[in-house]
């Protein structure tokens, strides 16, 4: 089965399991810069997004978001936003419904990361549980920056954009600290999620590598949000929580899936986020997936 019944949500089988994205909608990023290639000339950026079509006032950012089901299992990585985020996001739940998939439905929950458009929709606008027969799991290192009583955002992210994410993550956190179950830098859940602590964007921003029957998808999580940072990954995006170990990881990772030929999905990248990484002359570029061949 491989169907695109609306922009709502698009599903193909990935070995034994079946896979669905999910879209929660978009968010829009009015300054280009600071937020993303801070020290870079604004001709320079503004070039590289004329010359593929993009607008030099803002970049848009897909909200998808994946979940993959096995018989009685019904698995979503991350939640959207919630609508707590603006009128462009935060249509998750009613694209689930349109699918067929109850929020009662759901049996487990990932988290990838804390940030606000991934958290967001975990709880409700009166702070209950949107998927109450879901049990959580996060990594223990991303649990324990955001509940510290200072996350230490001295390497990165802008003081203004880091008080609304610890505000957000503090009550979010707060609302299900006794349904999260924890896990580490290296994890294996339900047989066929890999999970592997991917820092930078946040301390314990978390791959998570599907696999069933011979057939592997990597969900990248935010490593690179745009192809602005697949074609230049040095340049860096102020919403990472360490500037520096982001760019790191992000070329750690984007050499990596050239180099396998890996399938991936990102959740930022254009509706279904599903694609590979071809290495080029001057770095790598993206390539997005062809639907008719999945
Ligand atoms: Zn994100």
């Amino acid at each position: 089965m491989h169907d695109i019944k609306n922009s709502g949500y698009f599903t193909f089988p990935l070995g034994k399991l079946q896979v669905f994205i999910f879209t929660d909608g978009e968010s829009v990023i009015e300054n280009i810069q600071p937020t993303f290639a801070p020290n870079i000339e604004q001709a320079e950026v503004e070039s590289f997004l004329k010359q593929r079509f993009l607008s030099t006032e803002k970049l848009t950012l897909a909200g998808n978001v994946l979940l993959v089901m096995k018989e009685d299992k019904i698995i979503l990585i991350d939640t959207g936003c919630g609508q707590k985020l603006g009128p462009s996001s935060g249509e998750l739940i009613e694209n689930l419904i349109l699918a067929g998939i109850e929020p009662e439905d759901i049996t487990d929950i990932v988290l990838t990361h804390a940030h606000p458009d991934h958290i967001g929709g975990i709880v409700k606008a009166d702070d209950s549980l949107a998927f109450p027969n879901a049990k959580i799991y996060l990594s223990k290192k991303e649990y324990d920056f955001w509940t510290a009583e200072h996350p230490d955002f001295s390497k990165g992210t802008q003081d203004a954009i880091a008080d609304f994410e610890i505000q957000f993550a503090k009550h979010h956190l707060a609302m299900i600290d006794s349904e999260i179950q924890f896990y580490d830098d290296e994890a294996e859940l339900f047989g066929f999620l890999k999970l592997e602590n991917a820092p930078g964007h946040t301390p314990g921003h978390t791959l998570i590598t599907i696999s069933s029957d011979g057939e592997e998808l990597i969900h990248i999580a935010d490593t690179f949000q745009h192809i602005l940072l697949v074609e230049h990954p040095e340049w860096g995006n102020q919403i990472d929580s360490d500037f520096e170990l982001g760019i790191k990881t992000r070329q750690q990772i984007l050499e990596k899936l050239s180099s396998n030929k890996q399938l991936f999905f990102g959740d930022h990248l254009p509706f279904p986020g599903l694609g590979f990484i071809q290495k080029t002359e001057e770095g790598y570029s993206y390539v997005p997936k062809s639907f008719y061949t999945i």
